[in-house]
């Protein structure tokens, strides 16, 4: 059996940050993929909702740009640009390019089948290394839905089905209005979909401020969009083509498509690791400050339910890195960005204003309408749309939370995220210039709001 320096179990973005640094600093190592390497990030998630999000976007931009009229969508032309962008489920220069770089690649399902050391099988083939790293990733949660089960598989799509659609369907039923609900029932929207979003809760995205809540509702309803809040679907049936699903507040919907966006399982006790003593917490897999599962044994991204976005399997995948390599890395997560990719862009990062006043903190708050305050959304759009809204400690003088709704606010985001990681003083962020005429400046003019 051939004793590796490192092995890597699972691929995506987490996985390949970890490999490229062992790969880098001349570790021997061991890759194993069951799927695509790239993971469900580059095929089936963030990489392809992007690409498909852009048509209707930019198809929306020019709507609103002056002097430009809403060009015709080409929907042959997005779906040709989304398979280059998933290399057509193609990962074969991958496997190459890991392989140039000296890394033993294994194709297929791993299992965890012994400790010191830890020992690999993959079909017939075992390895063992110092250390194995755990990048294994979440698969879309099935609700249990009266009926979900019967209905072919062209009837129900996961993301993976939604982001590999070859035609675009008459209407959808998207369950689960959080980010990945959300960023579905857009695309679909505004590739001229009649869509349903069907959530559970009071309110569409309901872990971030009410406010930003209220805004997205607001933009779907205008879009056409109907928002079905405080309802459940209860059972879904076959009619013709199509389906009938019927909701908890005794509703029917006809759709041609029903789209699960009900949450991501972690895919940690698909490995056998509980039967070698590692304790699990339901498909997730516990990890320490350094991301350390026991010892020699480490997990990153959503395998570990920290966080689920590629950002933070990447930065844990750094975090591992640096500890196999000797340096002693703790992960924090403060002001981890949060963006959901709607049109307008949707993105917060550290505290609620709930939060932060369960945390006790002394709490003040802004909130700014960037189009009463600004030159740049008029620059942007003729009727244009852009909020900030910030939260800070009064005590420690500094932000604790932001969130924005605008045009590119996932990139403008950074500025808060930046000042929150870094704990900079209030005082000193309104002493920054920021270039004029953009969207940034919205910090200039909540920041004098805030009563610090
Ligand atoms: C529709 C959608 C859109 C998203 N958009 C964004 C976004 O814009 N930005 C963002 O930050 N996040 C986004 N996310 C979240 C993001 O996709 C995940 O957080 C990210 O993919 C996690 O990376 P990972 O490395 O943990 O796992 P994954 O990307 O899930 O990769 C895990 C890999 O492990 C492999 N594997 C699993 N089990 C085994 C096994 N036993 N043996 C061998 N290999 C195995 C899998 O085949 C897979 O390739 C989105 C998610 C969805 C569903």
């Amino acid at each position: 059996m051939e004793h590796l320096d490192v092995i890597v179990i699972g691929m995506g973005p987490g996985g390949e940050v970890v490999a490229g640094k062992m790969l880098a600093a001349g570790r021997r190592v061991a890759l194993i993929e069951r799927e695509l390497i790239g993971g469900e990030c580059g095929y089936w998630a963030c990489i392809p909702t992007k690409v498909l999000l852009r048509g209707p976007e930019a198809r929306q931009e020019a709507a609103d740009a002056p002097g430009t009229t809403r060009p015709d969508l080409d929907w042959p032309d997005l779906r040709a640009h989304r398979d280059r962008m998933i290399r057509d489920l193609d990962d074969s220069a991958q496997v190459e390019g890991y392989r140039e770089q000296g890394a033993r690649v294994l194709r297929g399902a791993a299992r965890v089948v012994g400790r010191d050391p830890w020992r690999v099988a993959v079909g017939q083939t075992e390895v063992s290394a110092d250390h194995v790293v755990v990048a294994t990733g979440s698969s879309a949660v099935r609700p249990p839905v009266d009926g979900l089960e019967d209905l072919g598989p062209g009837l129900v799509w996961t993301n993976r089905e939604a982001t590999t659609l070859t035609e675009v369907p008459a209407s959808a039923l998207v369950i689960g209005g959080s980010a990945v609900g959300i960023e579905l029932s857009g695309f679909l929207a505004g590739m001229g979909t009649r869509v349903s979003i069907v959530q559970r809760g009071p309110r569409l995205l309901d872990r971030e401020d009410p406010r930003l809540c209220a805004l997205v509702t607001e933009r779907f309803e205008a879009a056409g969009v109907e928002v079905r809040t405080d309802a459940q679907v209860e059972k879904v049936e076959r009619r013709g083509e199509g389906v009938l699903a019927t909701l908890s507040d005794g509703a029917r919907v006809r759709t041609d498509v029903v789209v699960l966006a009900t949450g991501r399982r972690p895919r940690g006790d698909e490995l056998g690791l509980g039967e070698l003593g590692v304790e699990l917490d339901g498909g997730a897999l516990p990890v320490d400050q350094h991301c350390r599962v026991a010892p020699g044994l480490w997990a990153v991204g959503d395998v570990t339910a920290r966080s689920m976005f590629t950002h933070v399997a990447k930065y844990q995948g750094r975090v591992v890195a640096d500890n196999i390599l000797g340096t002693r890395s703790r992960a924090d997560y403060t002001a981890v960005p949060r963006v959901v990719f709607s049109f307008p862009e949707i993105a917060a990062v550290g505290l609620t204003e709930d939060q932060a006043r369960e945390q006790g903190l002394d709490v003040t708050t802004a909130e700014v309408d960037l189009t009463q305050a600004l030159a740049r959304p008029w620059t942007y759009a003729t009727d244009p749309v852009g909020h900030l809204g910030l939260v800070a400690d009064r005590g420690q003088g500094v932000l604790v939370g932001a969130w924005a709704f605008g045009p590119l606010a996932a990139e403008w985001i950074h500025t808060a995220a930046l000042a929150i990681r870094m704990g900079l003083p209030v005082a000193a962020l309104r002493d920054s210039i920021p270039q004029f005429p953009t969207f940034n400046e919205g910090y200039q003019v909540a920041l004098e709001e805030l009563q610090i």
